[in-house]
């Protein structure tokens, strides 16, 4: 989450769904979820090779718009950061206007504020689709065509 304050209604249940959604795709089976002053955060480690496991990372973080608030680093068992630009993938794009984020925070091209809003955006859109899916599941439709 941009800006100095961490969190929002609904950004948990983004993050742990999204933590999920990473465990199913990485299978990772070792996990550390845990909230600091830089908000939630998780460690997990995956049988997958490092190089895999960023190439997994970006297609979350770039599935869904209210993905890009997500921020997955993949390190090598020496320690070695995996980074896009080493996998030939493009940047991560800029919450606001879609420019490469580095670009946008080195030149401070947006004020906090209207970052933290376009991340407060993604997180409502976020939160939007999953009740329409909770809904979903539960409806009586969904009960009938259960029988
Ligand atoms: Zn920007």
């Amino acid at each position: 989450m941009p800006g100095p304050c961490k969190w929002h209604d609904g950004l948990e249940r983004l993050f742990l769904d999204a933590v999920e959604g990473l465990s199913v795709q990485l299978g990772t089976n070792v996990t550390v979820r845990m909230t600091d002053a830089a908000g939630y955060y998780t460690l997990a480690r995956s049988p997958l090779g490092p190089e895999a496991c960023k190439r997994v990372s970006v297609a979350l973080e770039e599935r869904h718009c209210w993905n890009r608030l997500l921020d997955i680093d993949c390190f090598s068992a020496d320690g070695r950061a995996i980074t896009r630009q080493s996998l030939g993938v493009p940047e991560r794009r800029c919450l606001v206007c879609d420019n490469p984020h580095a670009a946008c925070i080195q030149a401070k091209r947006h004020p906090i504020e209207q970052v933290t809003h376009a991340a407060i955006r993604l997180i409502e859109a976020y939160g939007r689709v999953a009740e329409k899916k909770h809904i979903k599941y539960l409806s009586i439709e969904n009960i009938r065509g259960m029988d």
